[in-house]
């Protein structure tokens, strides 16, 4: 008896439930973008699903991943979505670079003072695959950060990813740390997030689509000695990824966070060799990953069909560091 007017209950609340739920579908089906080829992509058009970026397959040739990504311009063509990503002149933005260029996507290379480095990547992109272009800006400098969106703008009209990347460490005990190693890393890696998803955004919410995928740090979550200003910066951006995620999936725009451990980078070369024993000691998989094994989560965040329904969440990379 109890078990039936539990489930009389349950069935009135899906009930009362089920025009929300409709209504955020038919929302979501005025889209722009819209999904196409693969069958589970047709079915959930069907059901009025924007999954913003599909599979189709692909043509063979050198260079031609197996499975090429496209987005849909608002007068229903198809297009290689249009990616940017924030410091991809070296380490982990490289490797996301070249990974999202594999699938035959439109990548811009963002960098702040390394120009012939990002010309490099620019190149290998190509060579994968995709297509390329150089902006260099400091993300720490709004003004910046306006120019280099405007320019990815004029050359494809569009923004379908944006991987927010860029990083700085200025590392030193809290009690020894200087206004200018606080400022300078909140700024790149907190301000830079917000202004570059701002802009991002303005592009993402008039096609009523697009991906964001933001790096953040293992850190963010545990915190870690010498690290306030870097800790503080990295956690703010696991509360800005989620509150982006709650603004903007109207929008049918998601955003999600990576969180990487100790990873093979200029950024980890910097550290003195005689932590290395008592770090390795901390990882489970007993090694740093590669950026590369950042990159194909990134990648599966940014450009895959099936990612569409995952928003708002923070994903560690970090050969069980943290769990
Ligand atoms: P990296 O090798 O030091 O490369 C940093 C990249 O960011 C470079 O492309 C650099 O450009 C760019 N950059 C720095 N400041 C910038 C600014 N103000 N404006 C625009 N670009 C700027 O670092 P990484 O190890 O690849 O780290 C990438 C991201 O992953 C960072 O957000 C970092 O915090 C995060 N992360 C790294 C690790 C790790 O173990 N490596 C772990 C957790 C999180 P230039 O070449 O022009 O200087």
């Amino acid at each position: 008896m109890l078990a039936s007017k539990q489930s009389q209950a349950t069935a009135r609340s899906v009930r009362a439930k089920e025009p929300v739920m409709a209504a955020a579908l038919r929302a979501s089906a005025g889209s722009a973008v819209r999904p196409f080829t693969v069958a589970s992509s047709a079915a959930m058009h069907r059901l009025g699903v924007n999954t913003g970026c599909v599979a189709r397959t692909p043509r063979s040739g050198r260079g031609r991943s197996a499975v090429s990504v496209v987005a849909m311009s608002g007068d229903g063509q198809a297009v290689k979505p249009v990616c940017l990503v924030t410091g991809a002149s070296r380490g982990i933005g490289k490797a996301i670079a070249l990974a999202l260029g594999a699938q035959g996507a439109r990548v811009a290379i963002n960098y702040a003072s390394s120009a012939a480095s990002a010309e490099e990547v620019a190149a290998a992109v190509v060579a994968a695959g995709g297509e390329a272009m150089v902006v260099g800006a400091n993300v720490a400098k709004r003004e910046e950060i306006e120019r280099m969106f405007k320019e990815v703008s004029d050359k494809w009209g569009r923004l379908d990813v944006l991987v927010n990347n860029a990083g700085i460490t200025r590392d030193t005990l809290m009690m020894r740390m200087k206004p200018e190693q606080w400022d300078a890393v909140i700024d790149t890696n907190l301000s830079g997030v917000f202004y570059c998803t701002q802009a991002a955004t303005k592009v993402m919410g008039k096609q009523r689509s697009g991906r964001i995928v933001n790096i953040t740090s293992v850190v963010g979550l545990v915190g870690n000695a010498g690290q306030a200003n870097y800790a503080a910066a990295k956690a703010g951006v696991l509360g800005l990824t989620k509150t982006t995620a709650r603004e903007w999936a109207p929008r049918g725009i998601t955003a999600n966070a990576v969180a990487p451990g100790f990873i093979a980078s200029d950024m980890t070369a910097a550290i003195d060799k005689k932590y290395e024993e008592g770090i390795l000691k901390g990882i489970p998989l007993g090694r740093y990953g590669q950026p590369e094994e950042v990159a194909g989560l990134v990648r599966f965040l940014a450009l895959d069909p099936a990612a569409a329904y995952i928003t708002g969440q923070v994903y560690n990379v970090d050969g069980g560091m943290v769990m």
